[in-house]
Order: C-alpha cells, then sequence, then structure tokens
C-alpha cells in the first residue's frame, strides 16, 4: 500500500515530492490535505479482509503519508515514522543481539551516547567511540562482531563533517552497516543513502518539524529483508507518535527546501561575522573554506546547514554569559526550528559528556540559526558581545 503512495511521485523534484509524496487528495472528501486519521481501528469487510489498516499501532494512513514522504525525500524504498528520534534510535538498534558491537562516531548526539552506553551496553550489546573523520581508525575499531557504524555528519555540537563515502566503503568491507544521522543536514541538504549509507535516522522534531511543536523520529532505508523486520519490531514495540504528531511533521516537510534555504543563507552570513570578531577564538561551520571538512561536505551537502558553533577567546563563564544574554535568539535546548535558539553545551545539551570521550570544550557556544531577519540576527548578536564586554572588566577569567 505504502508503494501506491509513491507511485505517482516518482519523476518529481524534491519539493514536489515535499509536498506531494504519499499525500493524494483524500478520495472520500476531496480534501486537499491529507487528514488526521484518528481511529485507533479498521473495519473489515470480511474476517481478515481490509483496506490495509487493521489497528493504529500496527498502521495508520496519516503515518503511512509521512512515511511515504519522507522516505521519497531521502530516495528509499521503505520509511517508519516513531514518537521520538530516540525512539526511531531504540528500534533500529534492537535488530542487535548480545555480543554484537556498535561503532560510535566521537562527536555523537548525546542520547545516542545514552543509549547504547547505558541502556544497551548493560544488556550485552558492545560499543567503542571513534574518530570517524579517519577511516584507518575506523577500520583500526571493526571487529568480527562489529554490526552497525552509527555516523552524524555534521556533528553535533562541533559540526565535524564525516567522509561518508569513505566510512561506508570502510564499514561494508568490515560486514556491518552503516547508520546515518541525518538531523542536520536533512534530506533536502545531503541524502545519505547516496552515499552508501544503509539506515538514515532522522529527529524529525528539528529540521523536518521546523516549528518546535512536534517531536518524531524516523528510520530510511532500501533493504527490503531489513524494513520488514524493523516494521515488525515498530508494531511489536510500538513507540509510535499520533496521527496529529504525524500531521504536523508531514505539514513542516512541505517548507523543508524554502525554509533550509534561508537557515543555510543566514548561517553563511553568521558564521562571516564570527569570523571577523576579535572576541571569538574558532568558528565552526562547515561552509567555511578553513573547516576541515569543507571539502568532504561540499562533495556531499548541497549547502552547509544553519548550525553553527563558536569558542570564546574569554572562556566558559563568558560563553555563558553570552548565551543567556542574546534576545532574538532564545536560550534553549534542541535546533532546527523557524525561531533562533542559543545555547552553551558543555552546561546544557552535552553537559552529562563531561568525562566522557564526547565531553565539548566549556568555551563553546552553539547557534541554530533561525529564518528571522539576517538584520535582527546580527544585531542580536552584536549587542550580545557589547555587554560581554563591558561587563567583563575586571569580571572573573
Ligand atoms: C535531537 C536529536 C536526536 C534525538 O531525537 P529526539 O527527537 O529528541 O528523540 C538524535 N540525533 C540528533 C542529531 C538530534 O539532534
Amino acid at each position: 500500500m505504502a508503494d501506491d503512495l509513491f507511485a505517482d511521485a516518482a519523476s518529481w523534484g524534491f519539493e514536489t515530492r515535499a509536498i506531494r509524496a504519499g499525500q493524494p487528495h483524500d478520495p472520500t472528501s476531496g480534501a486537499v490535505v491529507t487528514p488526521i486519521s484518528l481511529a485507533t481501528t479498521f473495519v473489515q469487510e470480511d474476517v481478515g479482509v481490509h483496506r490495509g489498516y487493521e489497528y493504529s499501532r500496527t498502521g495508520n494512513p496519516t503515518r503511512a503519508a509521512l512515511q511515504a514522504c519522507l522516505a521519497s525525500l531521502e530516495g528509499a524504498a521503505h520509511g517508519l515514522a516513531f514518537a521520538s528520534g530516540m525512539a526511531a534510535e531504540d528500534t533500529l538498534l534492537r535488530t542487535l543481539s548480545p555480543g554484537d558491537h556498535i561503532v560510535l562516531g566521537d562527536d555523537a548526539y548525546g542520547g545516542t551516547y545514552r543509549l547504547i552506553s547505558a541502556v544497551l551496553a548493560p544488556m550485552g550489546i558492545e560499543w567503542s567511540a571513534v574518530d570517524l573523520t579517519d577511516p584507518t581508525a575506523l577500520a583500526t575499531a571493526m571487529r568480527p562482531e562489529t554490526k552497525v557504524v552509527w555516523a552524524e555528519t555534521p556533528t553535533n555540537p562541533l559540526l565535524t563533517v564525516v567522509d561518508l563515502t569513505a566510512i561506508a566503503e570502510v564499514t561494508h568491507a568490515g560486514g556491518a552497516i552503516l547508520v546515518v544521522d541525518n538531523t542536520f543536514a536533512t534530506p533536502y541538504l545531503q541524502q545519505p543513502i547516496s552515499h552508501g549509507a544503509d539506515v538514515v535516522v532522522h529527529s524529525t522534531t528539528k529540521y523536518c518539524g521546523g516549528h518546535s511543536d512536534v517531536v518524531g523520529g524516523f528510520l530510511a532505508l532500501d533493504d527490503d529483508e531489513l524494513a520488514e523486520r524493523l516494521a515488525y519490531l515498530q508494531n511489536a514495540i510500538g513507540a509510535v507518535g499520533s496521527p496529529f504528531d504525524n500531521f504536523l511533521t508531514l505539514r513542516g516537510l512541505k517548507t523543508l527546501a524554502v525554509r533550509m534555504d534561508r537557515h543555510c543563507e543566514n548561517a553563511t552570513d553568521i558564521a562571516d561575522f564570527l569570523e571577523r570578531r576579535d572576541e571569538v577564538a574558532e568558528v565552526l561551520y562547515p561552509g567555511l573554506p578553513n573547516h576541515p571538512g569543507h571539502a568532504a561536505a561540499a562533495r556531499q551537502m548541497k549547502r552547509f546547514g544553519g548550525m553553527v558553533s563558536f569558542r570564546l577567546r574569554a572562556g566558559k563563564a563568558a560563553a555563558m554569559r553570552f548565551a543567556a544574554s542574546t534576545r532574538v535568539f532564545s536560550l534553549a535546548e534542541s535546533l532546527g526550528a523557524v525561531e533562533s535558539l542559543i545555547e552553551h553545551p558543555g552546561a546544557m545539551t552535552h553537559a552529562s559528556a563531561a568525562g566522557s570521550p564526547l565531553e565539548v570544550p566549556a568555551d563553546l557556544i552553539r547557534l541554530s540559526v533561525g529564518i528571522e531577519s539576517i538584520d535582527d540576527l546580527i544585531g542580536d548578536l552584536t549587542d550580545a558581545f557589547d555587554r560581554l564586554s563591558t561587563r567583563s572588566v575586571g569580571a572573573d577569567r
């Protein structure tokens, strides 16, 4: 049935598929927009004879539309939507057995690190964290038991870029599958399957939803057998979002392309602005020619994304004060929505990584650059720098 929802979309461009794939006009009413199907159960014409839906945990029309749409955007044959990014990750990793080994990028999302190191490891899953920008380090970390290599690019919050083609080769040579968390790039900027990834993971809470109003997760993949196993687990575990959640995410996807273009433009301008500030020790943005991953990013991404991190010369206390002093950038965790957010990863999103291989520098500030007027965003950061210099006279270092 998901196949019918793809049928008309195969030849369309990204923006058209974002609006139409999996979303035929409602045949009963002609409604242009996919309805929110709240029914938990679906009538059967005869025992076991139905229109593709029996029970809403197993399958739901609104979820099916989202699954078809986002799978199409990733260029994948199959898509599965979940209640959160972590629910998607957990469901995927339940395909592993005790003794299996995961190689995780040493700059992974903190929640992924926590799931693997604190929830799955006590159940017998082995793991190690490796610098995935170095394919030789990955080759060395591969074991006969390695089943999954888990990569993000660009990473959170250091915006490190991993060369997907290079690590896909090493992963496959070692007999494992490559999972790529594509939350930061989105399918508009990067389609990991076309660079050798086997499974794409999303927190759709971020750019896909795009408005800070719905939590969700997604898996996209080509392999029929693994997709069947994951659909089984999706139903057996039941970590699925509500039809209303699915509707909001589907609605967000319609504007993904135009939002990402503006996120990228604003982020580029802000990275250039930060590069010119004396207070800044380092700007981390893959679009800057001096970024170590710039060449790989230019090969595998359409543009360079909406996330910018930077380090303040004045250190940790100044970074925390700066993050708390902006007005247009709101001090908050999360990312990827229309409004700009600022945070101090060392004390907020990545506080639990202290002392682990994933610890982040204390002078680091992360920006999720929104789609507001660029003059307001740069004005806000300029004011924050001004306040920093007046207040830091005689202040701590
Ligand atoms: C937020 C995030 C997740 C987890 O997703 P939730 O929707 O919060 O469960 C996973 N990976 C990355 C890169 C994220 O930013």
